[in-house]
């Protein structure tokens, strides 16, 4: 049985899991080394089973504890050639990877046995950012948190996904009347910002397929989203196709400061 669990989700630290009996792996590290370890024992998993640490870009919220994770446990840390260079010069991985960083290349490659893992380059405003498509054990994931567009890149791995991780960030009319300045406003619904409700509610609408069990929303702005809005927008869009929500197709709104249910796959 494989688990898949979002330990947190949003800006204020991204870290997701998914492991089983043998192994485990980490997407980003946004959040400090005791709180993983608190939120996996809750759910009777260990941060001992992780076994490598995938990285989808370098903002902060996606990376600040990488570094104490790194020094403490060792584990490889896979991303690209450019994002492993950024690490040699942010705040909060500097002179801590201890070489544990290894890099991946735009295409399939294995990093442990049956797991095998595709990088591909999403519009965002970091050094680089990246989303996964990931075969783990045979069921596969493809995460698609942080981008400012739903790119061609993005449809195709959703389209073969039997997991679908993807970011609802904001409502555009919460973010067009609430407090952010006219720049923060502006970064954000810009093509290398996030996905806006519509946005993701589209790429469903595109890369939705029978193999598709589960679809989980991420990365919710506190100020200009709400879990009801996200989710309602994604549900339409369901709705548009024919398919019902559970008979056709799971839809998850991925909490942003508490970790999400355990999901046994
Ligand atoms: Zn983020
Ligand atoms: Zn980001």
């Amino acid at each position: 049985m494989i688990t898949f669990i979002s330990l947190s989700s949003g800006s204020n630290g991204n870290c997701y899991y998914i492991g089983n009996e043998k192994t485990a792996i980490l997407i980003d590290v946004g959040i400090g080394v005791r709180t993983i370890k608190k939120r996996l024992a809750e759910n009777d998993l260990s941060i001992d089973n992780v076994h490598a640490v995938l990285i989808t870009h370098d903002h902060v919220d996606h990376i600040k504890h990488l570094g104490s994770f790194t020094e403490r446990y060792m584990r490889p840390v896979y991303t690209t050639e450019k994002l492993s260079k950024a690490l040699n010069y942010h705040f909060c991985t500097r002179g801590r990877m201890m070489g544990c960083v290894n890099e991946l290349k735009m295409r399939e490659q294995s990093i442990a046995e049956d797991i095998e893992v595709t990088p591909f380059v999403v519009p965002h405003d970091a050094t680089e950012t990246v989303g996964y498509y990931i075969d783990f054990f045979g069921e596969t994931f493809t995460f698609l948190t942080d981008l400012g567009a739903p790119t061609e890149d993005a449809v195709k791995y959703a389209k073969i996904a039997n997991n679908l991780i993807v970011e609802s960030n904001y409502d555009v009319d919460m973010l067009l009347t609430g407090t952010y300045t006219k720049e923060l406003k502006m970064r954000i619904m810009q093509d290398h910002g996030h996905l806006s409700n519509e946005q993701t509610a589209s790429l469903i609408r595109r890369a939705y397929h029978k193999e598709l069990k589960n679809i989980y929303l991420c990365h919710l702005s506190q100020n200009n989203n709400t879990p009801d809005l996200a989710y309602g927008y994604a549900e339409d869009a369901l709705h548009t196709l024919g398919l019902k929500v559970k008979s056709d197709v799971m839809l998850h709104c991925l909490p942003r400061c508490q970790p999400s249910s355990k999901f046994c796959i």
